[in-house]
């Protein structure tokens, strides 16, 4: 097949008519699929439902350390879910800290504390500061940039190679600019590539100087165990070792939580740090709550017991995902490849399937997957301020509709890239 910029109008205007009418028979299907979030769908919490057991009216209510789980107690978590936590980030047990259920809400308040009394002993409050910018590598996780807009702080987006950020790009913007505060990252099978960050991507960041001394890497390694594939888990380096190597370790905060593991919303999440962030965080949060709730933290801990309960449970997890990633990546390579109008790359885990259509054309899928009865993410949603400077970029997200659902929604989908790219061609070709 040729591709489409080499068609003639004429065939150009057949294909169109062709995918009109295979476009119109959808429509009149009348479907009504949601694939905007990467949500997990229920059969994996089946998976998972003997954590609602594990505590009970006649389980201990003790903690390892003697704590009464039903009293305060234990600031920053219960020790054996601080082993698991301690376990999956590679770090020490007085350089974690287990919060509440959602990750996110670490992160956002993470921030708040950075802008309201500064993390790193002795900075400066960036409240205090005439302007604050963040470094966003993009496409990424529309939530971190939602936080770091509402916030005020100036996003600048840093575009994403198959080895992670553009390095030299993010070494230049750290090193000359001291209100380049800190960079938002997603190591592991990154919210919506599935990119995997190189070694040395992980040691430049180590590394690299930055013009800011309370420079802050947020390193959320939300997909950390998430891996499609038992034979392919991709490795990511431990950034707090790094920065430990090269002398700054209060460079990096880690976050990880098991929404996607157990249950999204009734998870545990937890950061990581220095102990000296972490002496300053316990500081703060002190102030802000006697305790998380530690039930469910020793749910967790009895439920998986260590790290290989949780590996051994993601990969009943995989089995379950895997049919769905294949359903999406089967229908592109079967529609899709080889036509210039759209590529993608196929993750070894994570939850999502980065799709860049023709240049300009992403607003026009998502609109015509819309009034066929899909949702999907908005486009641009992965972008600071919501804005595709190229407007390509289409996150899909397989999780949560059936192999049956997704295959249709995914067959649509694959029409509208065609036809947005042939309405594309028609309107900029001059014959
Ligand atoms: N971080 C990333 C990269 C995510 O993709 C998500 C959810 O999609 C989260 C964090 C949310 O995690 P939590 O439920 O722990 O707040």
């Amino acid at each position: 097949m040729a591709t489409y910029s080499a068609l003639s109008r004429p065939e150009l205007e057949a294909l169109h008519r062709e995918l009109v009418k295979r476009y119109d028979a959808f429509r009149d299907r009348g479907l009504k699929l949601d694939m905007s979030r990467g949500k997990p769908a229920a059969d994996q919490f089946d998976l998972v439902k003997g954590i609602l057991d594990v505590v009970n009216s006649e389980s201990s209510p003790y903690a390892s350390d003697g704590v009464d789980c039903r009293n305060y107690g234990d600031l920053d978590g219960i020790p054996e879910c601080k082993a698991l936590f301690c376990e999956m980030l590679g770090v020490s047990f007085d350089e974690v800290f287990i919060c509440g259920n959602s990750s996110l809400s670490i992160m956002y308040d993470a921030i708040g504390k950075m802008i309201l009394h500064g993390v790193r002993e002795g900075a400066t409050a960036w409240c205090r500061l005439p302007k604050v910018k963040f470094l966003c590598p993009a496409p990424g996780y529309d939530r971190h940039f939602a936080i770091t807009e509402c916030y005020g702080i100036e996003m600048i987006p840093v575009e994403m190679t198959p080895d992670g950020p553009d390095m030299d790009t993010v070494e230049k913007l750290a090193a000359s600019d001291e209100s380049v505060k800190g960079i938002w990252c997603v190591p592991k099978y990154s919210n919506p590539q599935g990119i995997t960050y190189s070694d040395e991507t992980v040691r430049r960041l180590a590394r690299m100087k930055t013009a800011a001394s309370d420079f802050i890497i947020m390193w959320d390694n939300a997909y950390a165990v998430h891996d499609l594939y038992p034979d392919r888990r991709d490795q990511v380096l431990n950034i707090l070792d790094e920065c430990k190597k090269t002398g700054d370790p209060d460079r990096v905060m880690m976050f990880a939580s098991t929404s996607k593991i157990t249950y999204a919303g009734s998870g545990v999440g937890a950061f990581a740090c220095s102990p000296n962030n972490m002496k300053r965080m316990k500081k703060l949060i002190s102030i802000q709550t006697i305790g998380f709730d530690k039930i469910n933290m020793l749910r967790h801990a009895r439920y998986f017991k260590n790290m290989d309960g949780i590996m051994a449970h993601m990969d009943r997890q995989a089995e379950l995902l895997r049919p769905k990633f294949k359903a999406v990546l089967d229908a592109f390579d079967r529609e899709l490849a080889g036509k210039g109008i759209a590529e993608w790359l196929n993750p070894n885990g994570g939850y999502f399937i980065s799709l860049d259509v023709m240049d300009g054309c992403a607003k026009r899928v998502v609109q015509l997957c819309r009034d066929a009865g899909v949702t999907l993410t908005p486009a641009g949603a992965s972008f600071p301020y919501g804005k595709d400077p190229r407007d390509r970029n289409i996150r899909v997200a397989p999780t949560y509709p059936t192999v049956e659902e997704l295959t249709l929604a995914v067959d649509l989908l694959c029409i509208c890239v065609q036809l947005a790219a042939v309405e594309k061609l028609l309107r900029e070709q001059t014959f």
